[in-house]
């Protein structure tokens, strides 16, 4: 066996490792990362990127089947189809071309990648089983002074539905969703939460018959109902078939349905042709040592504290194998900032707020408290909403379902939370961040000259109409 040594050793190639990689190689630390399937990890594989990519891919097909019934707008289409081996070839294209690139910057940083699955041995090495060991006998022994955990998350798995693999069986997670052989006549999507959502939507837009089944009373239920409503009314607009408050028991015995139970106890079978489970992750922290370590722990993810320290002196955690909010983002901040507390800076991840934005139809994002967060925690508010219906570009865009919200502080107006439904929405999650980062007041966002026409004109207004002087509505 060969043995190395290093400074710093990344376990996990996702968002948070690889940034860490990143920006340790750049303060010139001694950086090893390792990585047992493809860098880039589940955001850029098989979850943010591929997502989004057929999100949009699906989004243009329904728009080109919506115009094929006659437009408004004067635009002309007959039988439009789609091709969708070519359609996951593209979003593959997009994969290839972004995990390529993160392969290029952990090079140009300096940092040596490690293609293989990593066993902690203790706090300070780590064996390599080389993915390219030939006779599987090539184990590389990494010694390291800090040792930093980012092995992300694994999908929920139904005890009565397990996943059903590579076999190419019913039941399937968000990966096999991605990229899909062939279109199922019929999907039931268990979960209605973000992947169900994101993905339900797009498989109905791209021509499947899809019924939703959702344990809670609510689709989306993390969020506030008010922003969930477009949403809901998207999905009925669609013919997305809705099961609130309903278990699923199992595949049906032909393993062409599955058995739904309802509050009210009775049960019925929903005809599928693929089961899409995305009833939320877990942190991955089995079968790689980890429990060795006997490192404390909150619930089912490591514990950290403010600085991504875990309670083994050395060794930190980040990204989503440190618990939620499992987003790309967070994962990516945190990696950032302990390549720089290893090398010596003073910081601290306290964010004033983590943006979450939901690319569902239309989008859904938030940032900070809405009303009532704010209120169980205690603070006076007031809050306000422009809609969509009154804003110019969003009536260009034939896209006027939505509002953005303001939460701000009564007595000195600081900004506490924001949250926005509509189309495109997303891309606000920016100026919501720094305002919340920045600790704006509503003054001084209704006081920002806001370029016309946008959708971000509604932010300005929601502040203005916070302070009693809305001026278009
Ligand atoms: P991961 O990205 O999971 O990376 C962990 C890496 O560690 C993996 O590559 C794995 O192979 C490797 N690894 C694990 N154990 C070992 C070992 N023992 N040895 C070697 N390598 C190992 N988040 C957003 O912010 N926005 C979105 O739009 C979004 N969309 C999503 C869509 C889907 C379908 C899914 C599934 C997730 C989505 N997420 C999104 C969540 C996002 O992907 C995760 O929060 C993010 O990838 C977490 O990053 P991470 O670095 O903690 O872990
Ligand atoms: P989720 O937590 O968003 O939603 C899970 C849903 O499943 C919830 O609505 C829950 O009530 C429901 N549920 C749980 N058990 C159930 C059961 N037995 N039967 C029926 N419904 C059940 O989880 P997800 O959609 O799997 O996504 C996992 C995580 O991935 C997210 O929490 C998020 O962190 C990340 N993600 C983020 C984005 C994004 O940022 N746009 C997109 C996709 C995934």
């Amino acid at each position: 066996m060969r043995t190395q040594q290093t400074n710093l050793l990344v376990l996990g190639g996702g968002p948070g490792g690889y940034v860490a990689a990143i920006r340790a190689g750049q303060l010139g630390i001694p950086t090893v990362l390792v990585e047992g399937e493809r860098v880039g990890g589940t955001c850029l594989n098989v979850g943010c990127i591929p997502s989004k990519a057929l999100i949009h891919a699906a989004d243009e097909f329904e728009k080109a089947r919506h115009w094929a019934n006659g437009s408004a707008l004067g635009i002309r289409v007959q039988q439009p189809a789609i091709d969708i081996a070519q359609t996951v070839r593209w979003k593959d294209g997009i994969v290839g071309r972004l995990t390529g690139g993160v392969g290029s910057l952990l090079k140009k940083a300096g940092v040596q990648v490690l293609a293989g699955w990593g066993t902690i041995r203790d706090g300070k090495s780590v064996d390599v089983q080389m993915a390219s060991g030939g006779m599987g006998s090539d184990t590389v022994r990494v010694q390291c002074e800090h040792l930093l955990l980012a092995t992300g998350s694994v999908p929920l798995e139904l005890s009565s539905m397990p996943f059903s693999g590579p076999s190419g069986g019913p039941v399937i997670s968000s990966t096999e969703a991605l990229s899909p052989d062939a279109l199922p006549k019929r999907l039931v999507v268990v979960g209605a939460g973000y992947i169900g959502l994101e993905l339900g939507l797009a498989y109905r837009k791209l021509g499947a018959e899809v019924a939703v089944v959702e344990a809670t009373e609510r689709v989306l239920p993390s969020y506030d109902e008010e922003l969930t409503r477009p949403v809901l009314a998207t999905l009925k607009r669609l013919g997305v078939v809705l099961h609130l408050g309903c278990s699923v028991e199992g595949l049906a015995g032909d393993g062409r349905g599955v058995r739904v139970r309802s509050v009210r106890a009775d049960e019925f079978v929903l005809p599928a042709d693929k089961v899409l489970v995305a009833v939320g992750r877990r942190p991955r922290t089995e079968g790689f040592g980890l429990e060795s370590l006997l490192l404390e722990m909150s619930g089912r993810s490591v514990r950290v504290d403010e600085q991504c320290r875990t309670s083994m002196r050395n060794v930190w955690a980040i990204g989503d194998l440190a618990g939620e909010p499992m987003l790309a983002h967070r994962a990516m901040a945190q990696g950032e900032l302990v390549a720089e507390v290893i090398a010596g800076h003073r910081r601290s991840f306290m964010p004033a707020a983590i943006p979450a934005a939901c690319f569902t139809d239309p989008e859904v994002v938030v940032a900070g408290l809405d009303p009532a967060a704010a209120e169980r925690a205690g603070l006076d508010v007031l809050s306000a909403a422009f809609p969509f219906a009154v804003n110019g570009r969003a009536m260009s865009l034939e896209s006027t379902d939505g509002f953005v919200r303001v939460v701000a502080r009564r007595d000195n107006h600081l900004i506490v939370g924001w949250q926005a439904v509509g189309r495109g929405v997303s891309e606000l999650a920016t100026a919501f961040g720094q305002s919340l980062e920045m600790a704006a007041r509503l003054e001084d966002v209704a006081g920002t000259i806001h370029a016309h026409p946008t959708l971000g004109e509604a932010v300005q207004e929601a502040a203005l109409r916070a302070l009693g002087r809305a001026l278009h509505v």
